[in-house]
């Protein structure tokens, strides 16, 4: 039996769930304009006003908001609400810059909240679970946010935070966590370690892992639910929009339902900024419908995914994302060929290989060097030199045909590349130091 944790609006039909965007969208537009003069200058530039608003049909209507923009703004040019009606501030990790702040009113938390639990029901969470939440707790906003849908469900919460691995798997198995939520590249690290701590999946009490804040890829998917012996469900949002929970994965596991009654999502062409229709792929960007205190109106995310609006078999009638497969920043430009590195981690999950790799992309005169660090299994740790030799061959010849360049891989010893218990950094790109 599929649960829901808001039945009425996870299930709402597509024309009732729009017009409760119009409605929103004409309040919020009003907000910003009165409350954030950063984003009026915006709008005042572009010739629009709030009037010029009547529905989500006007929407393209609005100026875009970049991570640029977060930038200029530091700290406080976006805010919408007094500082005394904020409870909360959260950052981005940084991964591709300076940290972005953001902040909430407490209804900013109990969406949020709200949007975390409807992914912890969606997994399969009950107030009978156990909840490990082994997100990172502080200024990242993954720990907190699993934290609160954690208590919303009244699921018994486990706020390890993340690292301390052994301990982890101790209150894992001596309190009986059913559910984790973490990064995946900490899952699988979590997975590995038990196996070599020898548990068995049968013997882990496990049933479902709540997995995003970076990109995965199916084969990833598919090793961590072997080695747990669980479901995986993926689950996306950034700090911009809150945090995690942006959009969540139900029992199907075919793309993410956007919590669209909080979180308007468009598809647009990242170079001309038009907006591209249903199915397309391109970039992401969202209007915050609810949030008070950092209302984002067409925040452009960066993230490349595709929406589609297919019947779910889960019965939730929210629009899809598919998976991001990485951000347009992510993707690295090697001797003028668009590499991104779920596409190396396919090859290397479809080859037989563990997803433990690092790719160092350099310069040497006026040719990009790129090189493919990779673990040998534990197995292959005994081949002679020769026989290394032939399956680093074999590797760069599949990645070559992914991608359409040569790599040069190096097959490194078991345990050496250094593990991630937040997000994994897959790319040291040396040419951004010399440029
Ligand atoms: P930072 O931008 O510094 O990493 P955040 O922690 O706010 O800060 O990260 C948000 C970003 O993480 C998203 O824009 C997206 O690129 C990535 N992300 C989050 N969840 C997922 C997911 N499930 N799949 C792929 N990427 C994800
Ligand atoms: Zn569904």
């Amino acid at each position: 039996m599929q649960n829901y944790y808001q039945k009425e609006i996870e299930t709402m039909p597509v024309e009732q769930i729009e017009a409760l965007q119009s409605e929103k969208l004409v309040k919020q537009v009003k907000h910003v304009y009165e409350n954030v003069p950063y984003y009026r200058d915006l709008m005042d530039k572009k010739g629009v006003t709030p009037d010029d608003i009547k529905g989500i049909e006007d929407l393209h209507k609005l100026p875009f908001l970049s991570k640029a923009d977060l930038r200029d703004a530091y700290p406080y040019g976006l805010l919408a609400k007094p500082l005394s009606e904020c409870v909360r501030i959260h950052s981005t990790s940084g991964t591709t810059g300076k940290r972005v702040v953001a902040f909430y009113t407490q209804n900013d938390v109990d969406m949020w909240e709200d949007c975390c639990a409807r992914a912890i029901v969606a997994a399969g969470g009950t107030n009978e679970d156990v909840c490990q939440v082994a997100y990172g707790y502080g200024l990242f906003t993954g720990g907190a946010g699993l934290h609160g849908g954690s208590h919303k469900v009244g699921c018994l919460t486990l706020p390890m935070s993340s690292g301390n691995t052994d301990r982890q798997i101790q209150f894992m198995n001596d309190l009986g966590a059913t559910i984790i939520c973490c990064t995946p590249s900490y899952a699988a690290y979590i997975g590995e370690t038990l196996e070599e701590q020898g548990f068995t999946p049968d013997q882990i009490p496990l049933k479902a892992g709540i997995f995003g804040a970076e990109p995965w890829t199916e084969e990833m998917r598919r090793g961590i639910e072997k080695t747990l012996g669980i479901k995986a469900y993926d689950i996306y949002g950034l700090t911009e929009t809150s945090g995690p929970g942006v959009a969540f994965e139900c029992c199907e596991q075919t793309g993410m339902h956007i919590n669209e009654d909080h979180f308007l999502a468009e598809i647009i062409d990242p170079d001309t900024g038009e907006v591209l229709p249903l199915g397309s792929k391109g970039e992401l960007v969202f209007t915050a419908l609810d949030k008070e205190a950092f209302p984002l109106l067409r925040y452009r995310t960066r993230d490349i995914c595709v929406l589609s609006r297919e019947k779910c078999s889960c019965g939730r009638t929210l629009i899809k994302m598919a998976k991001p497969m990485g951000r347009s920043d992510d993707m690295m430009i090697i001797r003028g060929v668009n590499v991104f590195p779920s596409q190396i981690e396919t090859v290397l999950l479809n080859e037989g290989y563990q997803p433990n790799y690092q790719i160092i992309v350099d310069r040497k005169g006026n040719t990009d060097t790129f090189d493919v660090n990779v673990e040998m299994n534990a197995d292959q740790f005994s081949d002679t030199v020769s026989g290394v030799t032939a399956k680093e061959k074999a590797l760069a010849n599949a990645m070559k045909i992914m991608l359409g360049i040569n790599p040069t891989v190096h097959l490194v010893a078991p345990k050496s590349i250094v593990r991630s218990e937040g997000k994994a950094v897959r790319v040291i790109d040396k040419r951004k130091l010399h440029d």
